[in-house]
């Protein structure tokens, strides 16, 4: 945010520049105060000079400040709108505005039941302004309680508390099967390693073997996101496709 001293500089160029009275300075002190919220001091310095050494036909408003602000983050490489950075709630600030979803459903025509997991907008104010075309998981949970196609079981999301989900969440055929085959290697008294292991982590004895340094070189990793985000746009898809 805009420091109270870059604030006053601005409104004092503003205000010479425009032939400004004092008083007005206090007048519209507060509002600018809250135009520049989410703006850098250094963004709004470059504003306030282009619109000082600009020609204008009539004397420039806050709306003309702010529109310079955008025009100069967009020049530094923001998108114009991404002014600062947002501000998010507990529930989402470890997803940086996102909510991670898996909805547990059968669809009834087929009596099968399905996991759709993906990522989706919280609903406080900077994951809206983060993500102005994503649905939110409200929205999700709303519309998935009221299709008659599905029966939904469970609605799993992230929040403050637990930020990323569970195995047993996001894939709960698997963590079943996982669950069952320990079960029945347990049962025909075939020894589990990692039980061992657990163990000494939980009282504390654990201590890592030495790693031994792979020559390979590090598989390239691809900057591609892997998660489905949750969209509005797209509407009345059937089920069975994943959905929503
Ligand atoms: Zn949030």
């Amino acid at each position: 945010m805009a420091n109270p001293h870059m604030l006053n500089i601005a409104l004092d160029m503003f205000a010479a520049s425009f032939n400004k009275k004092e008083e007005w300075k206090t007048e519209v002190y507060p509002l600018w105060e809250h135009a520049m919220e989410r703006v850098k001091d250094v963004h709004l310095h470059k504003a306030i000079l282009n619109i000082c050494m600009k020609l204008h036909k009539y004397p420039p408003t806050l709306g003309h400040v702010v529109e310079e602000v955008k025009e100069v983050v967009r020049d530094a490489g923001g998108n114009g709108m991404e002014i600062n950075n947002y501000i998010f709630c507990d529930d989402c600030m470890m997803n940086e505005g996102t909510r991670r979803v898996s909805a547990h459903f059968t669809i009834l025509s087929q009596k099968k039941f399905k996991v759709h997991t993906c990522a989706a907008r919280c609903t406080c104010d900077g994951a809206t302004q983060k993500y102005p075309n994503m649905g939110d998981y409200k929205s999700l949970l709303t519309r998935m309680t009221n299709d008659a196609r599905i029966t939904l079981h469970a609605f799993h999301v992230t929040d403050r508390r637990q930020s990323q989900l569970r195995m047993q969440e996001r894939e709960p055929q698997n963590y079943a099967r996982m669950m069952r085959v320990i079960k029945e290697r347990e049962h025909l008294g075939v020894h589990n390693p990692w039980m061992d292991i657990k163990d000494k982590m939980v009282d504390g004895r654990y201590v890592p073997e030495e790693i031994t340094i792979n020559p390979r070189p590090m598989p390239k990793t691809i900057d591609k996101p892997t998660t489905e985000n949750y969209t509005t746009i797209r509407t009345n898809i059937d089920p069975d496709d994943c959905i929503f």
